[in-house]
């Protein structure tokens, strides 16, 4: 048996195609474009990459890009003047500061400043509340990416036994509690957890979120599972060629998985897909407008 492969960056086009008529719709309405703030600390060669990307397609979906860039040697109370700034400016539906920041920045308190309700990336913990009590809020992009791709290919979650291997804030922890908000049963496993290749063996899903190369082995995946695949890990690869691959072993897990993402082309490119929708759903909210029906 062979996997179906979960095509992340045929779906991300399609959800970015629907923003942007629903952006287009959203200035006739209320006159001006929802807008997406991004700040850049320093000069962090990848984040200046997502950066760049993340400008591009805002401005591609029809919403204002504002990218502020400031040096690396910033201190505290400038970014949070910045940060007070947009949390008044009127264009500015949505405030993302790009992490990780210089060492002598501290995150918690910077992601504390942003306006909850400006909060796309959703790691502000008036959000990361929200979403654990079941309440309306914005939600971290790359597990509400992962639980978009997964609700397309298996549909009604619920009473699926899942399994979350990682348990950062930012993907594993809300990737958890978007699953019980399905009605899944939840299992998150991290770095003590006991026989980890057992725990997997139960899920019907099962989401990656590790950061180690090929970890997940294709005799840990029970036959039929659906595998959703975060990890990005730069490796070698033929002939000393940089590569990129997940945290599952992709070759063997393709043979036993019902559906699985490929790394690249699963979960990637979800994460600014939904940082749009996000910033989208924030202008509607914003302007007194109801959410746009994205789905
Ligand atoms: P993190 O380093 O913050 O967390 C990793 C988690 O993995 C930890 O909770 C840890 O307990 C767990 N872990 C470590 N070793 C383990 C082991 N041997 N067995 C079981 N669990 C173990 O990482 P993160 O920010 O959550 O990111 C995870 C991966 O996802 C990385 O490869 C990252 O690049 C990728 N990522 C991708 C996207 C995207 O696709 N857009 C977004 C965010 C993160």
């Amino acid at each position: 048996m062979s996997a179906a492969i979960i095509d992340g960056k045929a779906f991300a086009g399609a959800l970015r195609a629907r923003i942007a008529t629903h952006a287009a719709r959203f200035e006739q309405g209320a006159g001006r474009k929802a807008g997406l703030a991004v700040v850049l600390v320093g000069e962090d060669p990848a984040s200046a990459v997502y950066v760049r990307s993340k400008g591009r397609q805002t401005v591609e979906a029809g919403m204002a890009s504002f990218e502020h860039r400031l040096p690396a040697d910033t201190d505290e109370a400038t970014l949070l003047a910045l940060i007070e700034q947009l949390n008044a400016d009127p264009a500015v539906d949505g405030i993302l500061v790009q992490l990780p920041l210089p060492a002598h920045l501290s995150e918690q308190t910077v992601i504390a400043a942003i306006d909850p309700d400006k909060d796309v990336d959703g790691f502000h913990t008036t959000n990361a509340g929200r979403l654990a009590v079941g309440q309306k809020g914005f939600v971290p992009c790359t597990p509400l990416g992962c639980l978009m791709l997964l609700k397309d290919q298996l549909g009604d979650l619920s009473g699926l036994e899942a399994v979350v291997i990682g348990r950062s804030n930012i993907v594993g922890k809300p990737m958890a509690a978007l699953l019980l908000g399905e009605s899944c049963t939840v299992t998150v496993a991290h770095s003590r957890t006991k026989n980890l290749p057992d725990v997997v063996r139960r899920a019907d899903i099962v989401v990656a979120a590790v950061g180690r190369p090929l970890m997940v082995q294709g005799d840990w995946i029970k036959p039929g599972a659906c595998v959703i695949d975060v990890g990005i890990n730069r490796v070698e690869g033929p002939e000393g060629k940089p590569m990129l691959v997940g945290d599952v072993d992709y070759a063997s897990g393709v043979q036993v998985a019902g559906a699985i993402t490929p790394v690249p082309g699963g979960v990637g490119p979800m994460t600014i897909a939904v940082l749009l929708a996000n910033t989208l759903t924030a202008a509607h909210a914003r302007a007194g407008l109801p959410a746009p029906d994205l789905s």
